[in-house]
């Protein structure tokens, strides 16, 4: 019964661990002048863009220097 518990509790420990390590989709303008990601694919701030809008995690969007849209902070 024991080892049942411990055999649950992995599987659950490793559900939770999963769920943090997920990484966030963002949106981001391609524009040269682009400096936000947006978590909103609809985002009034991604209307204006005149670019290619691109998917990335939202660690990839940090890593190039962007900062999140004013319009969802
Ligand atoms: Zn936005």
């Amino acid at each position: 019964m024991e080892k049942l518990f411990k055999k649950t509790f992995a599987i659950l420990a490793l559900l939770v661990l999963t769920a943090f390590t997920i990484p966030t989709t963002v949106y981001i303008c391609l524009s040269p002048g682009g400096k936000k990601y947006h978590y909103d694919r609809g985002c009034r701030g991604l209307n204006n863009c005149t670019h290619e809008i691109k998917a990335v995690s939202k660690g990839d969007a940090e890593g190039r220097g962007l900062d999140l849209c004013g319009w969802e902070d």
